[in-house]
């Protein structure tokens, strides 16, 4: 593990090989700086280094942590991504901090959403997919999908910009890409369905162990965490 800045580094070329090795332009990948459990100093070294996007997975915890950053980065164009589950009650409150919402994995939450961001701009918003199936995991299961979009492509108040999957843990990165590769493809098949007010032009996926492999198959936004800031406990 080196200093937040070297690991950035690092981070940036491993992305820039996944998309030679792919046949991708490295501008179409943006790293997504998961600083959930970090403290806003560490932050505060990554943007040093350049990084202006983050991830947290939890409302209140960006609550308590954003205002620290800003304070420490006057000026800074920041951008705040939600990557984990939103209960309805911090809804309200989510749609001011966050740029983006990866984890909508529900029409409800989708209306929610709508309603209180309608007041503010329209949110772009990822549909999270559990493209693995397994219980434990949030997401709509990939056969329910498309019936969901069309459902959450009347709201108003959010703008499906793609889809979002975590996959099942495997030791070998390579077990993901299956997983990567069905999201991808679901991707394309609601693109080709032309829904009104609905793009596919981000896919959300891979994580510290997998992101190259993700690269690979497709991803534009990575999640990137542990790699970046080191361990959570
Ligand atoms: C924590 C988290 C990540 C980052 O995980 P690392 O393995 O530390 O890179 C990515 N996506 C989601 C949804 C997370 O909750």
């Amino acid at each position: 593990m080196g200093t937040v800045s070297e690991n950035l580094l690092s981070i940036r070329k491993q992305i820039q090989v996944a998309c030679e090795k792919s046949g991708r332009n490295a501008q179409s990948v943006r790293l997504v700086a998961v600083s959930k459990t970090k403290p806003a100093a560490l932050v505060l070294s990554a943007l040093a280094g350049g990084q202006t996007l983050f991830g947290e997975n939890r409302v209140q915890e960006a609550r308590d942590k954003i205002p620290l950053v800003q304070a420490g980065a006057a000026g800074s164009e920041i951008q705040w991504h939600l990557i984990g589950p939103l209960q309805r009650n911090k809804v309200k409150v989510a749609v001011k901090l966050f740029s983006m919402v990866h984890s909508v994995d529900s029409v409800s939450l989708a209306q929610e959403l709508s309603n209180r961001a309608s007041l503010i701009r329209p949110l772009p918003i990822l549909i999270q997919v559990n493209v693995g199936g397994e219980l434990q995991k949030n997401g709509l299961p990939p056969g329910g999908t498309v019936e969901a979009i069309r459902q959450m492509a009347s709201f108003e108040g959010v703008k499906i910009k793609g889809l979002m999957t975590v996959p099942p843990i495997t030791s070998d990165p390579q077990g993901a890409r299956p997983y990567f590769k069905e999201l991808a493809a679901l991707a394309e098949t609601i693109k080709e369905l032309h829904i009104d007010g609905v793009e596919m032009a981000e896919l959300s996926m891979g994580m510290s162990h997998d992101y190259s492999v993700a690269v690979e198959e497709g991803a534009t936004l990575v999640r990137v965490g542990s790699a970046l800031f080191g361990s959570r406990d």
